[in-house]
């Protein structure tokens, strides 16, 4: 073993997408706990991809777990693209190790070789579910001899293996967050795992992958539960030490039913796109079931590793709080604003190009676009929305001439707040364009108007064509004196049309 993989301790956990799809937000979570322990306890933290299903597998698929895993910031000491001691991390490339596990149970008769037809098997579950019975394999080639079973095979004939499921007895397993859970053997049967002595299922592939990986702790959700005892019995049956569960909360929708594409994206890629910060992901995938028993909130990734525990993780279902990765995501965003705009810059511009404003947003200098940034950053929630929120300073706005009006004024009154407002404004000199003299010059002719809104309200829209903005003057020092007086001008022409 290469001092790479060496670790403080012999704690060893693992997560093991299939990569039937994009990295799903669970997964995201179980991955992000399993590093919180590792990382915790000086263990090391294994990515195995289980892509025994053939025909859902796909390798876009796993390069989608594998670059937004890295993008949200967990990093796995052994996996695939890393390498490690127990190489290799892909399933399809461990045939050998399952085959000979197979082989060892069928010689000691913990597994046999099953013929039934699929027909055969659909009946005997409709006649089980017709005498009001829970559906279960009732062990018909139990009885086979292997020597027959061998023969048969020699013939062509084509069977499935089966484990032999110890039968009246009841499994106990101590969930390291659930506690004690017991299994009775009577809600098992002697289910398949493997179609051949080349093609294993997932329930036994996981038994030998976690015994020939080392692994200490199964950290998963929930809907495994039901194969744990499954996989207890098979590592039983292969004499292999017994590892512990920790099975984590479902993630629940707001109406509290399994959190699917029903309630919204579940795919962390969509997130990603959608100009959520990894920061904000990873800190609210945190509290998917997990919290630091106090109040706060927001926290960083050491900050939690710090504050993380099995124990602390709660039984009960984790519900997806859209509103809650909305208001985290707008903090990070502030945070990231505040000293490092540069950064920020840089990820709001593939929003900007997507948007056809590429040309118009270089064409201010940095000091400009920092400003533009500020000036919309504490109505952010995601990233993309900056395009929306600062759209008119990319292109010249369009608005009805109505929108201009404020209260009662007439078109004559509007027109002439806006002259003045025009002949205040060009009075400053181009390197004193600034929000404070405008601001000021602005202000004492409001005070002379004795109401405010007759020469922001018209302005506002004249620069923004909308009714809520940024102050009009911060925006107009942006724009500077030129652009500023332009529109101005287009808001008049509009009101003598
Ligand atoms: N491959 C399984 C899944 O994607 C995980 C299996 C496990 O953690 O034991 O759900």
């Amino acid at each position: 073993m290469t001092t790479k993989y060496s670790q403080q301790n012999s704690i060893r956990v693992r997560m093991a997408p299939s990569p039937t799809g994009r990295l799903h937000i669970g997964t995201a979570r179980t991955a992000l706990f399993n590093y919180l322990y590792a990382k915790k306890t000086g263990g090391a933290f294994v990515l195995r991809i289980e892509d025994t299903d053939v025909a859902r597998s796909n390798p876009e698929f796993e390069k989608d777990i594998l670059e937004n895993l890295k993008w949200l910031g967990i990093a796995w000491d052994e996996g695939p693209d890393v390498g490690g001691p127990y190489a290799p991390y892909r399933q399809s490339e461990r045939t050998a190790s399952y085959r000979q596990y197979l082989e060892k149970l069928l010689e000691e008769q913990a597994a046999y070789w099953c013929f039934c037809t699929p027909e055969a098997l659909e009946i005997e579950r409709q006649t089980m579910q017709a005498e009001g019975k829970a559906p279960r394999y009732a062990g018909t080639c139990r009885q086979i001899k292997p020597e027959d079973a061998e023969k048969r095979r020699d013939a062509g004939e084509r069977g499935v293996i089966r484990f032999k499921m110890p039968q009246n007895t009841a499994t106990r397993i101590d969930d390291l967050i659930r506690g004690p859970i017991v299994f009775g053997s009577e809600n098992f049967d002697d289910f398949v795992i493997a179609k051949s002595l080349d093609e294993p299922l997932y329930n036994f592939a996981v038994v030998i992958d976690d015994y020939d990986m080392q692994i200490t702790h199964v950290i998963r959700g929930e809907d495994h539960i039901t194969n744990t005892p499954k996989q207890y019995a098979l590592i039983d049956a292969l004499g292999f030490p017994h590892v512990a569960y920790a099975h984590l909360p479902l993630i629940l929708g707001p109406d509290r039913s399994k959190m699917s594409k029903r309630h919204g994206s579940v795919a962390l890629g969509e997130y990603r796109e959608q100009g959520y910060l990894p920061e904000a992901l990873l800190n609210f995938l945190a509290f998917l079931g997990w919290n630091p028993g106090t109040d706060e909130e927001i926290l960083s990734n050491d900050q939690i590793i710090e504050r993380f525990s099995i124990e602390s993780i709660q039984k009960s279902g984790a519900i997806f709080d859209q509103q809650k990765l909305d208001w985290m995501n707008g903090m990070y965003i502030r945070q990231q604003g505040g000293s490092k705009r540069g950064p920020l810059l840089e990820l709001i511009k593939p929003y900007i190009e997507r948007a056809g404003f590429a040309d118009a947003f270089n064409k201010y200098n940095f000091n400009d676009q920092s400003s533009i940034l500020a000036l919309v950053i504490e109505r952010m929630k995601k990233i993309s929305e900056f395009v929306e929120l600062s759209e008119f300073f990319f292109k010249t706005p369009e608005y009805d001439r109505e929108l201009l009006r404020w209260k009662n004024m007439t078109d004559e009154e509007i027109a002439k707040s806006l002259s003045e407002t025009q002949k205040l404004l060009g009075a400053i000199s181009d390197g004193n364009f600034t929000t404070e003299r405008i601001d000021a010059a602005l202000k004492t002719y409001a005070e002379h108007l004795k109401d405010k809104g007759s020469v922001f309200w018209p302005l506002r829209v004249a620069l923004t064509g909308r009714k809520a903005s940024p102050p009009p003057a911060a925006i107009a020092a942006v724009f500077g004196k030129l652009e500023t007086l332009k529109r101005i001008q287009i808001a008049i022409d509009k009101l003598a049309s």
